[in-house]
């Protein structure tokens, strides 16, 4: 409950219409995407589609949320990337890092990870 609360102040479902955050889940649509509806307008919406680039401020979230050692699959979830990506975007950063740590195979580990961008090393 702690994260969930944690993760609506870092994610409030904002209405992409009127900005309001007076929203609730509204099921899934076709693809299996949480749906959102506007309890203030009306509008539904989904919180982030795939098709949209993912936004810095959005990759700005996900960094601090590796920070707090959560699971990949769970910052993606939160988040609204999808996993794949996430962890295309973590290897890619990690290749960015300069060989400081070494870690074995091109999935990073996730206590590496930490050390490297949270400023522990
Ligand atoms: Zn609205």
């Amino acid at each position: 409950m702690r994260y969930d609360f944690f993760f609506k102040r870092i994610f409030p479902m904002r209405c992409p219409a009127c900005d309001s955050d007076r929203t609730i889940k509204n099921g899934f649509n076709a693809l299996n995407k949480q749906n959102y509806r506007c309890k203030q307008c009306g509008r539904q919406f989904i919180l982030m589609p795939d098709k949209e680039p993912i936004s810095d401020e959005t990759k700005d979230r996900i960094d601090r949320l590796l920070c707090e050692r959560m699971s990949l699959a769970r910052i993606a979830r939160v988040a609204g990337v999808s996993e794949s990506w996430l962890q295309r975007d973590v290897n890619k950063k990690y290749a960015e890092v300069p060989r400081a740590v070494h870690v074995k195979k091109n999935i990073v580990d996730r206590s590496s990870w930490n050390a490297m961008t949270c400023g522990l090393l």
